[in-house]
Formats: structure tokens, C-alpha cells, sequence
């Protein structure tokens, strides 16, 4: 059994600890709260361990009643891995912690590839982490890129990137963030920050993005252009795709027209939150004109990263494959529409 600890109970941290509880191979330890609101009480009704992230206010726990299992230091020592689910930069803040404790952790895509000894994206590097001190989930983004971007360099040969990123303006539960009533470049500079992300995963392939912000809070949409080194066929590239066990690959027949017809129907199916932790491919959407390919992808930034997650607690101590890893999580979670 893997003992894991989440630190940060938030968007990420709480889907992270759902899915480890769902593992045959891991036992999740508790999870950490700077402060004790609803979350913090969820995380009790559940069962999970709770624990002050902050030792100075642990106080604030029992004045609303809530009983700790003890302060950040006794999580991490009660661990194996520690996944940190806190805010950007907060992460990178805690990795002296973990390194005070010699318990290797994973950080989020809030943080800078530079602070961690590897970026991970199950399918596409997974042995690089093994032994790692620090690893980083990449973002969102960055991840549905990858998965989509590895297969088609494997089969076809990458050319040329191109990628427009239609970004939500937050989380739904966000209610400090937007914009409600524009449409932002953002960032208006012209690549934005994404390809040299991707470059962390995938370090040879050409890549050239485009940022937007819109007054939506479901999902972000891809709308991507590769220039392949060969032309491949749409069936082919449907059929490619559709082996990807992390990208369900959206068939006209569910008459599925925009992403909160995606979250409905992920609801529908009983998935926890409505969550979607597969690149959702418009399967309509892939064109080809010559080598040139055109598609669009959504993703459900609260989820994709989720099991990444699982399998880069897996990956760090190398003693399954990526393989045997990926498919565990997908069964256990339960992704694959
Ligand atoms: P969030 O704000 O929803 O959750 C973060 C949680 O950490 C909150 O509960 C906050 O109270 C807590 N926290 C703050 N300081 C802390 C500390 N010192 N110790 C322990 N906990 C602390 O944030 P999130 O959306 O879950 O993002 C977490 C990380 O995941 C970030 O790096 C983010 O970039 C990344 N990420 C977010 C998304 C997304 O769309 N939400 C997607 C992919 C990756």
C-alpha cells in the first residue's frame, strides 16, 4: 500500500483524495486545511484524516469543532508521497518541508517546471519520474495537449503546432474571477506561455499557442492545426484517437453541442462532480487537408489533471509500468466514455 497525503483541499486536492480512496494500492492518510470551512467539513463527513496545513491555526479547527489528526508535519511523516494541491507558488513554498522529511511529492501546474526534477504526463513520460524528489503534474492545458500531441508525433511525425486556447475565466466556484462581459487576450502577446509548457513533456515537437479568456466556467476549448510530416486519413485519425484510452472521442450520434452539454452528460453518467477526466475530441471537428490536420478538443480543467495524478504516485517509486499503471487508475476511477 502506498500511504498518500494530500496537502491543499481544494479544486484539485479533493478530487486527488476521492480518487485515491478508489485505489487498490494506495491508502489515502489524510488531507491538509488552512482553515475549517465546508471543505474541511466534507472532508471529515467522508472519513479522511484531517489536519491543519497551518500549525498556527489549528485552534480555529476545534473552535468550530472540527477534530484535527494533527498539523501538516505529522502528514507528511505518516506518508509515503505527498500530492500538493495548493495554490501556485504555494507549492514550491512547501517543497523544503517535504525535502526536510525525505518524502518525495508532487506539485501541481501552478509551479515552474524549474523547481521540480521532472514534469510527468502519464502516457507520454512516465518512467522519467521514478526516484524523482519533485515531480509536477503539468496544467490542464498543457496536459489535454500532450495526450493529444504524443500519439500523432508517434504514428504521423510532428511538422508544426499551432494551437488557439479558448480559456474559461475560472472554476465554477470561483466567484472572484472572470471577465463576465468581455472576451480577453490573454495574454495578449503572441506566443503565450502554453507551447513552452508543452516543450516540458514533449521537448521536440514544434509548437506555437494562442491564448484567449472567455466568460465561461465549464471548460477550456482547443482549437488546434498540426502540420504532420505524413497525410493521414480521417478514419485513421479516428480510429488513432479512439485507442487513446484518455480521450473520448465525441460521436455526432449523442448530439453533444457544446461543453455544458459535455458536463450534462458526464453527470448523467454518474461520474462524481460531472467530472471528465478525458480530452473531449469533436470527433466532426478533425478535418485534413493534405498533411495539415484541424481539430477541436474541450477540456474539464477541475478533472484531466486527476489521473495524472494517481499514476505519478505510481511512477515515483517504479514498481509498475506505465501501462499497468494507467490502466489500474482508469478502472478504478473509471475513465473511459
Ligand atoms: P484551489 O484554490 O481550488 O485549492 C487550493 C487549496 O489549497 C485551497 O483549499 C486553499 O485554501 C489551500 N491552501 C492555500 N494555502 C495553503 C497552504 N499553505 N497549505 C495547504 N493548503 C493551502 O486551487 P486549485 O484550482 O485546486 O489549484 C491547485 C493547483 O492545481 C495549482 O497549482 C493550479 O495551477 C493547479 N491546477 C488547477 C486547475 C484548475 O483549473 N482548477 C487545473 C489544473 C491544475
Amino acid at each position: 500500500m502506498i500511504r498518500v497525503g494530500v496537502n491543499g483541499y481544494g479544486t484539485i486536492g479533493k478530487r486527488v483524495a476521492d480518487a485515491v480512496r478508489l485505489q487498490p494500492d494506495m491508502q489515502l492518510t489524510g488531507v491538509a486545511k488552512t482553515r475549517p470551512n465546508y471543505e474541511a467539513a466534507t472532508a471529515l463527513q467522508n472519513g479522511y484524516a484531517l489536519y491543519s496545513a497551518i500549525p498556527e491555526r489549528s485552534h480555529l479547527f476545534a473552535e468550530a469543532g472540527m477534530e484535527l489528526a494533527g498539523d501538516v508535519d505529522d502528514l507528511v511523516r505518516a506518508s509515503d508521497v505527498i500530492v500538493d494541491a495548493t495554490p501556485s507558488g504555494v507549492g514550491a513554498e512547501n517543497a523544503d518541508r517535504y525535502r526536510a522529511h525525505d518524502t518525495p511529492a508532487i506539485l501541481q501546474g501552478g509551479e515552474s517546471a524549474d523547481c521540480v526534477d521532472a514534469s510527468f504526463v502519464a502516457g507520454v513520460n512516465y518512467d522519467e519520474a521514478a526516484g524523482a524528489d519533485l515531480l509536477r503534474v503539468v496544467s490542464c492545458n498543457t496536459t489535454g495537449l500532450s495526450r493529444l500531441l504524443d500519439p500523432l508525433d508517434r504514428e504521423y511525425g510532428i511538422e508544426k503546432v499551432r494551437v488557439t486556447l479558448v480559456r474559461r475565466g475560472g472554476d465554477p466556484g470561483q466567484t472572484d474571477r472572470g471577465p463576465i462581459n468581455d472576451i480577453l487576450p490573454d495574454p495578449v502577446t503572441v506566443p503565450s506561455h502554453h507551447g513552452p509548457d508543452v516543450n516540458t513533456i514533449l521537448p521536440e515537437v514544434d509548437i506555437d499557442t494562442v491564448g484567449l479568456t472567455v466568460p465561461a466556467t465549464l471548460m477550456h476549448v482547443h482549437s488546434v492545426n498540426v502540420t504532420l510530416d505524413t497525410a493521414p486519413t480521417r478514419s485513421a485519425l479516428a480510429d488513432l484517437f479512439g485507442r487513446q484510452s484518455r480521450i473520448f472521442l465525441v460521436d455526432e450520434t449523442l448530439d453533444i453541442d457544446g461543453t455544458a452539454d459535455l458536463k450534462e452528460f458526464a453527470a448523467d453518467s454518474g461520474r462524481p462532480r460531472g467530472d471528465l477526466w478525458e480530452n473531449c475530441l469533436w470527433q466532426e471537428s478533425i478535418a485534413v487537408e493534405g498533411t495539415d490536420l484541424y481539430l477541436m478538443q474541450s477540456i474539464h480543467q477541475e478533472a484531466d489533471v486527476v489521473p495524472e495524478n494517481i499514476d505519478a504516485i505510481r511512477a515515483l517509486g517504479g514498481e509498475r509500468t506505465a501501462d499497468e499503471s494507467m490502466a489500474l487508475t482508469n478502472e478504478y476511477l473509471g475513465v473511459g466514455m
